[in-house]
């Protein structure tokens, strides 16, 4: 027997040895799915299949990558190299770019991402003279995306009664004008946006005979993983495909369709049976990856779905430790004890930082893991996310500050004195910089100085004016209120929350999440209980020093990942910390009231859940700062769907402990964490009674400031009785230290402002 076969299970064998002709497994997580489409292809290429007539999909770079490795790995050789292994998108792009001359495309064309396309579309718009608060980038790219995986182009959009109706409802008739503009310039400039690279190739392989007889020859043996996550554009293409020899192999679980949202329909799924004559079917009911009690949790929590395929799924692997259910007081908390949780497993089990996942619903919670586990010094890495802090809206967001504090920085200049667009061209930017040089000055010298001539307009005097009044706030407020002016006053945070769409939503999260931990960094004292600079200066140097500790970008570093749950799909980790069960955030507030999308919200958690190999956490937190203010959040109805004899609960929240790590760098960031504020302490702040209000006796009548001196018994009108300690300062600023007792303590009072009587 070969090498690869040894330790197969009967239907896996099966389903590997199966040669020619369309196969389908269908089975439930942790089966070997993956492994029997990694298997048959080294079968496949073992019986002599060239790795040039094999084409194996499926949905993340790094799903691709670790199927490339496991190919590799079965065969012992380099061969694999030459297969086309690969996400959807990237595959055809590579096609595209030998085949790009049949569609009249450059061969070296662009590819526009998201943010590229957005600005095409927003230029169309203006030049449409269209409203582009009305017909904002983010919702005609979206509507544009969906008629492009749904295989609509410009012509057919414009024909179809459906559609004109619907956007004739939005009282947006022009949406096909612009598709079709979009699709033209696109064409001009030579780019093709994520969606062309299957629209394109699906025109590729209806328009061009040649083209499809090309493909359909030479891959003899197609093999799609996760394919209950294909949208009509790749189903259609995989169908095309594979017609010559019908030799397509899919894999995949209904209870893992977590795309829906995208397009994707389970349906390609259930009907690949009617596709094909004689499909052979294979059931994996085994799982190898999880402990009993993860699988067992993991099928009581899909049984809980109305729409699914039944599947039984067991595993001889041992009962395995329960499920960890942690609650914490607040999301930093959360992050704390995760971070702890995982110091701990390592010192009592040698694990590594790479055997743990941290896996969350939403990218805006990754902020409170990554700031404990830096202040913790593990090593980790964001996948399939930037960085909190180096994401575009927080840069953007970072960068108004960075230039209220310091007008020289030229860059961060450049980044927002058109964003959000307020009619600052390109051109006048290059000018201004041209000016600069000449006068041998600064950026902001040259726009802000009135002796400079010849550059200044009313929209530059007024991102100056703008600046310039952020400024007069500096000395006396606090970085979260300047914080909070720059969001709203520069249309920053308006821009954001104007956009409705998945991303857009995101965004907006984020830049709340920023303005959050803003918000905690001015209001929590710190360690000796003194409200310590809380100025913007000193906020924005603490962020420097965050973003500017390295990240390991190496992917096989030993290193803790984090990442949503999407992006986890296909993958097992020893230790999995699910994080944020809680109603509004997981289940997302919007599949509330809906029970599709519940369900899908559900097989999200029945995919975190089945990604643990051996420990898994479910943790929530009390409240968490989100859109700005704390909110407290019920436990996530997803917690009662875990059987009570599998759960281990754990209340924490009251840890405040120092974090222990070694000198250098590390104490470094250490002393920077030390400052920074938790959201514990803000908490008990809160907890703690305010302090009495005082109504004024019927006889109030203030007395002069002048007569005031220490040991006088005075009444202010809001803080009550007080007994005055001292007096300093002038005629105009003379200042009284008063000890209002326990309610207030000692407050300094500004006389000449204050409304004081004395008692005696
Ligand atoms: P998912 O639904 O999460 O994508 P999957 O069905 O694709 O899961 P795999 O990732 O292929 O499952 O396999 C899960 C784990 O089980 C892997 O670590 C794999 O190596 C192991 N495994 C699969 N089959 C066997 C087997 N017959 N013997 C030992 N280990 C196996
Ligand atoms: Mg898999």
């Amino acid at each position: 027997m070969q090498n690869y076969l040894v330790g197969l299970n009967e239907e896996q064998r099966t389903a590997v040895e199966h040669m020619d002709g369309p196969l389908m497994i269908v089975a439930g997580a942790g089966s070997g799915k993956t492994k029997v489409l990694t298997t048959r292809i080294a079968h496949l290429m073992y019986n002599g299949v060239d790795a040039f007539n094999i084409l194996a999909l499926t949905f993340t770079n790094k799903a691709a990558a670790e199927m490339k490795e496991r190919v590799e790995r079965a065969l012992g050789n380099t061969e694999a190299r030459n297969l086309y292994i690969g996400t959807f998108h990237s595959v055809f792009a590579r096609i595209l770019r030998g085949e790009a001359n049949r569609l009249g495309y450059p061969n070296n064309f662009t590819i526009y991402d998201t943010d590229d396309a957005k600005s095409v579309i927003k230029g169309i718009v203006n030049e449409m003279n269209l409203d582009d608060k009305h017909y904002k980038a983010a919702y005609v790219y979206n509507r544009i995306s969906a008629a492009k995986n749904s295989l609509i182009d410009p012509a057919m959009y414009k024909l179809d009664t459906t559609i004109q109706q619907e956007d004739a409802r939005g009282n947006r008739p022009q949406m096909g004008d612009i598709y079709e503009a979009y699709a033209r310039r696109c064409f001009r400039n030579g780019a093709m946006d994520f969606d062309d690279l299957l629209f394109k190739m699906y025109i590729l392989l209806t328009h061009h005979p040649e083209a499809l007889a090309k493909y359909q020859g030479r891959f003899q043996y197609i093999l799609i993983d996760e394919y209950q996550d294909t949208n009509l554009a790749q189903y259609a293409i995989i169908k095309m495909l594979g017609a010559r020899h019908e030799n397509i192999c899919v894999v995949g679980d209904d209870a893992q369709s977590i795309y829906s949202f995208r397009g994707a329909t389970v349906q390609n799924i259930l009907q690949f049976q009617d596709d094909y004559e004689d499909v052979k079917i294979v059931k994996l009911e085994q799982n190898y990856r999880s402990t009993q009690t993860i699988l067992n949790v993991a099928n009581n929590v899909i049984g809980n779905n109305k729409n699914q395929i039944k599947k039984s799924l067991w595993t001889s692997n041992d009962e395995g430790d329960k499920i960890m259910l942690v609650r914490t007081m607040t999301d930093n908390d959360e992050g704390r004890f995760v971070a702890d949780s995982i110091k701990e497993q390592q010192m009592r089990n040698h694990y590594a930082n790479r055997d743990f996942a941290i896996l969350y619903r939403t990218n805006a919670q990754s902020r409170s893991f990554e700031e404990s586990l830096r202040r913790m010094n593990i090593p980790y890495k964001l996948v399939g996310g930037t960085s909190f802090y180096q994401r575009k809206e927080v840069k953007d967001y970072l960068a108004y500050m960075r230039v209220v504090v310091n007008t020289q920085d030229e860059e961060n200049i450049k980044r927002i004195i058109n964003y959000p667009t307020r009619g600052i061209g390109k051109t006048t930017i290059e000018r201004i910089l041209v000016r600069a040089n000449e006068l041998n000055t600064t950026f902001w010298e040259v726009i802000s100085n009135h002796e400079i001539d010849g550059i200044r307009s009313t929209q530059i005097d007024n991102f100056v004016m703008m600046i310039r009044s952020f400024q007069a706030m500096l000395e006396k407020h606090t970085a979260y209120d300047v914080a909070y002016a720059v969001g709203k006053h520069t249309g920053l945070v308006q821009e954001l929350y104007n956009d409705k769409t998945v991303e857009g939503l995101a965004r907006y999260e984020n830049v709340q999440e920023l303005l959050n931990s803003i918000k905690e960094f001015t209001e929590t004292p710190d360690e000796e209980g003194e409200l310590r600079d809380k100025n913007l200066g000193s906020y924005l140097q603490q962020i420097t020093l965050l973003t500017d500790a390295d990240q390991n970008n190496d992917e096989n570093a030993d290193v803790v990942k984090l990442m949503t749950i999407h992006a986890a799909k296909g993958l097992e980790f020893t230790c999995v910390f699910a994080v944020g069960l809680e109603e509004n955030l997981f289940p997302s507030a919007m599949s509330l009231y809906d029970r599709e999308n519940l369900e899908e919200e559900r097989r999200l958690f029945y995919v975190v859940i089945t990604r643990a190999k051996a420990k898994l956490w479910v943790t929530y937190a009390n409240s968490r700062y989100r859109f700005g203010t704390l909110v407290q959040n019920e436990p996530s109805r997803f917690i009662e769907e875990i059987p009570a004899a599998h759960l281990d609960k754990t209340f924490t929240g009251t840890s405040n402990k120092a974090p222990t790590s070694p000198g250098g760098f590390g104490s470094m960031m250490n002393q920077t964490f030390d400052k920074m504020p938790s959201l514990k302490k803000l908490a008990d702040k809160l907890a703690q009674p305010a302090p009495p209000v005082h109504t004024p006796s019927p006889d109030f009548v203030p007395d002069d400031a002048m007569a005031m001196e220490p040991g006088m018994q005075v009444e202010h009108q809001k803080f009550g009785m007080g007994k005055i300690l001292t007096v300093e300062g002038g005629v105009q600023n003379r200042i009284a230290g008063i000890d209002f007792g326990t309610g207030h303590g000692v407050k300094k009072i500004m006389l000449n402002f204050a409304k004081l009587r004395i008692v005696k």
